[in-house]
């Protein structure tokens, strides 16, 4: 029998909520890839691997709504004005954000305005930077032997700085593994509350930049030492920042795990990957934040 994953149809006047994974195009669902084809319209945010942007219909509408380093950005209620008023006029609309929507990506919130909005979606996980990009980079954000706990924290709320409600304490003592998105900027805030709470400037860090891209770069350092290592980077945003024991695992398994082919290149020619070649290591962080 021939494989037949027996999808849901992409129903017009609906949203369909999707994550499109950290960037290796072969990490999308296949509701995802669905999604690309069928759209009337994509809404899309600065993604890894737009080339699977390609993937669309040749009269699909595509819009970029992600944030743009220079220019003004659309404000959250604007898209949500666009994927209700398209979703009103019987489009299909497909939401693509990077990862998965519902970390630290604003799903929580699109989807309830589209609820109250009377507008029928669905949402449609990705593969999350803190879980799979790191696992492009050999590290298992758990490990028996590690971690029976692992957290995920964002290193900047809305206003852009780090989060003040955060209890480093608590943290510290309690996740032996602490997965950081978006905190490039704020880590030298983070490395001090963090060995102020306790941790020991020794403990190991990865700093892994466009996971499960062609460009994917991994730093290993210490709490203590990040600053100078981060120094020798090239590649810059996104990239997401693991402290704790388990970045030694890193040392067992590389060189022999496969990840992405390295004749796939991320650098597409569309405007948003022009854009993102065009900017300095500060701008590309704002530019894949949230
Ligand atoms: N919803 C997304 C996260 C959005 S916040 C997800 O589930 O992955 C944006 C942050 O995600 C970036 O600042 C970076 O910390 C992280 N990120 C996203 N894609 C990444 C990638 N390919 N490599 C490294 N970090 C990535």
């Amino acid at each position: 029998m021939s494989y037949d994953p027996n999808l849901p149809t992409f129903e017009p006047g609906t949203v369909w909520l999707t994550g499109a994974g950290p960037g290796d195009p072969g990490l999308l669902t296949l509701l995802a890839t669905k999604a690309l084809a069928e759209a009337d319209i994509v809404l899309y945010d600065a993604l890894v691997n737009d080339e699977i942007l390609s993937w669309t219909k040749p009269d699909a509408h595509l819009e970029f709504v992600g944030k743009r380093a220079r220019v003004k950005s659309l404000k959250q209620p604007e898209i949500t004005a666009k994927m209700v008023g398209h979703a009103k006029a019987g489009k299909r609309v497909l939401r693509l954000k990077g990862g998965d929507p519902f970390i630290f990506g604003r799903g929580g919130e699109e989807a309830i305005e589209l609820a109250k909005a009377q507008i029928h979606f669905r949402i449609i996980p990705g593969i999350t930077a803190g879980i799979g990009g790191l696992a492009y980079a050999s590290i298992p954000v758990t490990h028996r032997d590690i971690n029976n706990v692992v957290s995920f924290v964002t290193g900047h709320d809305s206003s852009g700085s780090l989060p003040v409600n955060i209890d480093w304490e608590a943290l510290s003592t309690a996740s032996p593994v602490i997965v950081f998105y978006m905190a490039l900027r704020t880590m030298p805030e983070i490395a001090q509350h963090l060995i102020k709470a306790g941790k020991s400037p020794n403990t190991p860090i990865a700093i892994v930049s466009s996971a499960s891209s062609a460009q994917q770069e991994t730093i290993e350092a210490t709490l203590g030492t990040y600053e100078q290592a981060l120094q020798s980077r090239t590649t810059g945003a996104p990239a997401i920042i693991i402290v704790g024991e388990s970045v030694k695992i890193r040392g067992l398994l590389k060189g022999w795990q496969q990840t992405i082919s390295s004749s796939l290149d991320q650098n597409g020619s569309n405007e948003v990957s022009k854009l993102k070649a065009s900017l300095s290591l500060a701008e590309a962080d704002d530019f894949f934040e949230m």
